[in-house]
């Protein structure tokens, strides 16, 4: 796939995949926004070539009817009116014939179609890329675009299957982070050190595998940390760490290759008989010499305040540092957005597990031609 052009789109009805799974609180109130503007950029040209466009996208957890009260496509749609100071017709249906009608008959040029993961109340529609559902999305546009950069590692209707049925190109947000992802692939900066941190191992084994074959330096917190630091002797207690023979043996293995590369790190912080955070002081000489870092996950459970200690110094210090910083998505964003922190990284992705996978194989699902 490629990035879209004028061209693709001109006069054209355009399907626009966001991904606007943005944070709310109790009263239903976006907390942080910042997946709605970055879309923006792809919104707008798209209106600037006279398309139609209609977007669709996932948000929060759908498993019956009532949680699309929460989770309505409403709430993003609001704030992406208000961003954009622009009506947007939003279609709460999730009928095939009604949608496509009220489609058809609708004078705005902006469309928000309601939660995708709606299709997953019966059958799990989206999420197991049913055809006739993929089919439906297509059938509502000339040309589809994919700009959700979050959603790409899922090979789901809304993400997959539809592009089997129409000309398919990806967005300006998708673009700007292939391109900054892309210096953690070929690496031209060094000392280039990596950060891991975050709660299970097994999510990230294959990155810090592929990780360690490019880097300097691997300093680790978190529940991987507790893994590599159990399998090299120390005791964890009851701490969180991995139990999985293959997974310890995996390990094992990596500690054996990479003595000098991984860098452990004993002094942590106990709450009875857990490590919940550390103390990262020891890190501070790898992240401040280098040229490039790279941060994905947490050093310690940061969403309690007796534990936030490790993640908000670490943060700090990279925020600080003259190298090149980038910040992996999921947690580590969420973490930045916590902290409130004035935001000096060169480039945060709003991608958690699909900037995971994107970085390891050089490509996402959703992507592929
Ligand atoms: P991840 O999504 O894998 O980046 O994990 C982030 C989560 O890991 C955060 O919610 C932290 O609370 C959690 N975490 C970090 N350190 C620890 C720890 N030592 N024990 C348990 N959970 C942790």
């Amino acid at each position: 796939m490629r990035l879209v052009k004028s061209e693709d789109v001109k006069n054209k009805t355009v399907l626009l995949r966001v991904d606007y799974n943005v944070p709310i609180d109790k009263e239903r109130m976006i907390q942080d926004n910042s997946r709605i503007i970055k879309s923006i950029k792809t919104i707008e040209f798209l209106l600037s070539n006279n398309a139609k466009v209609i977007i669709i996208s996932h948000f929060g957890r759908i498993k019956e009817k009532k949680d699309l009260e929460k989770y309505s496509m409403i709430t993003p749609a609001k704030e992406l009116c208000r961003l954009l100071n622009q009506e947007i017709d939003f279609i709460n249906r999730t009928d095939f014939k009604e949608v496509k009608n009220i489609v058809k008959k609708s004078q705005l040029n902006l469309i928000v179609l309601e939660n995708s993961r709606a299709y997953d109340i019966d059958n799990k529609l989206e999420s197991n890329c049913n055809d006739e559902l993929s089919k439906f999305y297509s059938e509502l546009a000339d040309v589809y675009i994919n700009d959700a950069f979050g959603a790409s590692h899922r090979k789901h209707a809304s993400t997959y299957g539809v592009k089997k049925y129409l000309p398919s190109y990806y967005g300006f947000l998708i673009e700007n982070e292939k391109e900054n992802l892309e210096s953690l692939i070929n690496i031209s900066k060094r000392p280039f050190t990596v950060f891991m941190g975050g709660a299970k191992v097994e999510d990230k084994l294959l990155l810090i595998k592929k990780m360690l074959e490019k880097c300097d330096y691997l300093c680790l917190g978190g529940g991987i940390l507790n893994t590599f630091l159990k399998v090299n002797g120390f005791d964890i207690k009851n701490s969180l760490a991995s139990d999985n023979p293959e997974t310890l043996k995996e390990v094992k293995e990596l500690l054996e290759k990479y003595p000098n590369k991984i860098i452990l790190n004993e002094n942590v912080i106990w709450s009875g008989d857990k490590i919940f955070d550390i103390n990262i002081e020891s890190y501070k000489e790898y992240i401040n010499s280098s040229e490039l870092l790279f941060i994905n996950g947490t050093p310690g459970v940061f969403e309690n305040k007796d534990f936030e200690k490790g993640t908000k110094s670490l943060l700090n210090i990279a925020n600080k540092t003259s190298g090149r910083v980038i910040i992996g998505g999921g947690d580590t964003a969420s973490a930045i957005n916590y902290f409130n922190m004035e935001n000096k990284f060169a480039f945060i992705s709003s991608g958690g597990g699909a900037s995971l996978e994107y970085i390891a194989n050089g490509s996402l699902l959703a992507l592929e031609e």
